[in-house]
């Protein structure tokens, strides 16, 4: 089961995705308290280290009792407040509670398998998850709008690289970092249009 939660942070989402009596959380704009969790959190993960999917990561940990799972690009868009757009407020320090992940993956947490694979475009540090049929792609694609490729680390080429790795990819649900969910036919359409853009 996967319960999607707005946050007031740019309406950033947060996924909880549960199986049996354990979960794992996707993204962490969403305050702690203001998450309606049952059953075991086996680990937070993210899509990305801009601040607002990362803004609560160590308070989940903390309340959780469990990891933060990201890329190993997210350090350096946490130690520093300019590269994770926060304004000052999101610098972290301290990295104990983190695993960082390289290239690509399989994690299994109890019942839940992680699959992992490092996109590219939106920020140095994105990372997609595949659990069963369902991908997280976090702010490389939003909806019907490719993720912005301006920001620090952002590149015109590697989105390129993404989209045509998410063209290929198996997967029911496409669940982005704002916003609805989509299917995998209607989001093939939306990335070629951005993939003829990007080839002008
Ligand atoms: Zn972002």
């Amino acid at each position: 089961m996967i319960k999607r939660i707005e946050s007031d942070l740019i309406k950033s989402n947060v996924f909880i995705v549960s199986q049996d009596d354990n979960c794992v959380i996707i993204d962490a704009g969403v305050e702690p308290g203001k998450l309606e969790i049952e059953g075991n959190v086996l680990g937070i993960f993210l899509t990305h280290a801009h601040y607002d999917h990362a803004f609560f990561a160590l308070e989940y940990a903390k309340k959780f009792n469990c990891k933060i799972f990201a890329s190993k690009f997210a350090e350096e868009y946490l130690r520093n407040p300019d590269y994770n757009y926060s304004k000052g407020k999101l610098k972290i320090d301290d990295f104990n509670s983190f695993v960082f992940l390289d290239s690509q993956g399989e994690l299994k947490l109890k019942n839940i398998t992680i699959d992992y694979k490092t996109l590219g475009g939106h920020s140095k540090s994105d990372m997609m998850y595949k659990i069963e049929d369902d991908i997280f792609v976090g702010d490389v694609l939003i909806g019907r709008d490719m993720g912005r490729t301006d920001l620090y680390g952002g590149d015109k080429l590697k989105m390129k690289e993404s989209l045509e790795y998410l063209l290929n990819e198996n997967y029911s649900i496409m669940h982005c970092g704002h916003g609805e969910d989509f299917n995998k036919f209607t989001q093939n359409k939306v990335i070629n249009l951005w993939l003829k853009y990007l080839n002008r």
